[in-house]
């Protein structure tokens, strides 16, 4: 991908990004981006592509945004300075604490932002699609509290994987539509909740969760998640005295590391984004998708995705369900195609070891998806002592305990054979 531009078009592009010129009107990210849907789809994203030109930047909107971000998500959340982290690692360490939002982790500041524009545009209820559950527990919790009712597409493998917030978002008054079709996981629950949009584009908002999809959700999700970036930026500026030297953050479809990332284009600040490697670099191994992956149409935009060599999407693994993912928002693909954000990956194991001595450091318990960004700053800070390094702490880990648990019996019994 490096030979993708010149350093002079790479530069130009760059500041394109930095004046706001992207996406471009054809929700273009350079090369990457636009809308791939099918005809019937078409008017129901030109009405949401509208209705954002119209409130999300207009007053009164960002007033009601603002207060919900403050009085109910429980912005701003802290910037916590790590110190046995910094002293075990030779390094001066800085922590976002999306954790400390309300339902858990970053995914809150999207969807109460899209239930207030839901309302705003007249929509009589709102759908959204979720794999692990922790978007739609997000869109629940927000759909409840501006006043819609709310349908969560979620596949039946994913709902027995995830049966506490299947519950969870039964409680908080949201439907759960069971989607047997295709794969029944994530793919298939984004494809339904796309079929049932069509029936009513008027009546019926659709609230996606991440940096991906077609125009004009990466556009809409990076502003709702940017509040990271200028939160982080200002924060550090009055505790730390100063910019980070770099920047870290996980990457599963994008929205926490857009959010984190975007804010600090234009400062002399390394951006790192942390993919899952899983267990290893074979195909299906991981879900590295912008280390390993091609380029591609995926679910409406041109991006980098995991597919073979028929264009075959591939089915990915990882440790964590926010990570598991075959695509990645396509502005990804373009910081990555200019240089100005590198993309590595964590495996599981790795990801593990990282959460457990940020747990005991510092009396953090991360979200396993989380933890790739800590185990990637951790062989950076080796690599380069001394450095200044704020981590987007994405999200609490309380959901992983199941998995963590598992894991641990399997590990055991390995080691005991
Ligand atoms: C969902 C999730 C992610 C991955 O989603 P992005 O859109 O890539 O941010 C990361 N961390 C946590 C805690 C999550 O819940």
């Amino acid at each position: 991908m490096s030979a993708m531009f010149t350093a002079d078009e790479a530069a130009e592009i760059l500041d394109a990004t930095l004046r706001g010129e992207t996406p471009d009107e054809r929700g273009r990210f350079g090369p990457f981006g636009g809308r791939y849907v099918p005809e019937t789809l078409v008017p129901a994203f030109q009405r949401l592509e509208e209705g954002i030109r119209r409130y999300l930047h207009e007053e009164a909107f960002q007033q009601e945004l603002q207060r919900e971000l403050r009085e109910w998500v429980g912005r701003p959340t802290a910037l916590t300075f790590a110190a046995q982290l910094s002293k075990s690692w030779g390094a001066e360490v800085w922590l976002k604490r999306e954790d400390l939002a309300h339902t858990g982790a970053h995914k809150i500041n999207n969807a109460i932002g899209q239930a207030l524009l839901a309302k705003r545009l007249g929509a009589k209820r709102v759908i959204a699609e979720t794999g692990a559950g922790q978007h739609g527990v997000a869109s629940a919790a927000a759909c409840a509290r501006v006043g819609l009712p709310c349908s969560v597409y979620m596949g039946v493998v994913d709902m027995e994987r995830q049966a506490p917030n299947v519950d969870r978002m039964r409680r908080l008054g949201a439907e759960v539509v069971a989607v047997e079709t295709g794969d029944k996981t994530l793919r298939a629950a984004i494809d339904e909740a796309l079929r049932a949009w069509v029936t009513d584009p008027q009546g019926i908002y659709y609230l996606l969760g991440s940096a991906v999809g077609a125009h004009p959700y990466p556009y809409l999700v990076r502003e709702l998640q940017s509040v990271i970036g200028r939160e982080s930026r200002q924060q550090m500026l009055d505790q730390a005295g100063g910019l980070p030297d770099v920047a870290f953050a996980c990457v599963g479809g994008g929205s926490n590391a857009i959010g984190l990332f975007y804010p600090l284009l234009g400062d002399d600040i390394e951006l790192i984004g942390v993919e899952a490697g899983g267990t290893g670099d074979g195909l299906g191994e991981n879900a590295a998708t912008l280390a390993t992956g091609t380029p591609g149409v995926l679910q409406g935009a041109y991006t980098i995705i995991l597919q073979d060599d028929d264009g075959q999407v591939q089915e990915t693994h990882s440790i964590s369900a926010g990570l598991d993912y075959s695509g990645v928002g396509p502005e990804h693909a373009l910081l990555q195609a200019i240089g100005r954000v590198r993309y590595v990956s964590a495996r599981d194991d790795e990801a593990l070891e990282a959460l457990e001595e940020l747990c005991v450091s510092e009396g953090i318990l991360t979200a396993l998806e989380t933890a790739h960004a800590y185990a990637a700053a951790r062989k950076y800070a080796q690599l380069n002592p001394g450095k200044r390094i704020l981590i987007c702490n994405s999200g609490r880990g309380d959901k992983d305990m199941s998995t963590l648990t598992e894991y641990a019996a399997r590990t055991e019994r390995h080691a005991g054979a």
